[in-house]
């Protein structure tokens, strides 16, 4: 293929065609989709993707935000009692 060719080649076809024609150019085998994927479909595919905010509770002693369960990074203490060192 000439420059001109290529250049018709990618500007004429759409997003499969110029993926099919980078693999042959690369010469390496490669999977390619039948189809492009909808923009309906990629969104319904990313419709459980939403990130929830971490669970975060007070501690009962020196009240700084902790995770539930879990001993205070601050004060070292868990259900009332000291567990850790405390933090200086
Ligand atoms: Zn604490």
């Amino acid at each position: 293929m000439t420059q001109i060719e290529d250049k018709f080649a990618l500007e004429s076809f759409g997003f499969l065609a110029r993926l099919n024609y980078y693999v042959i150019k690369k010469g390496e085998p490669m999977a390619v989709p039948k189809q492009k994927t909808s923009k309906t479909r990629r969104d319904k595919r990313r419709a459980h993707e939403a990130l929830t905010p971490p669970a975060v509770s007070l501690c009962a002693k020196c009240g700084e935000p902790v995770r539930p369960h879990h001993v205070c990074d601050n004060c070292g203490t868990y259900a009332g009692r000291q567990i850790k060192a405390a933090k200086e």
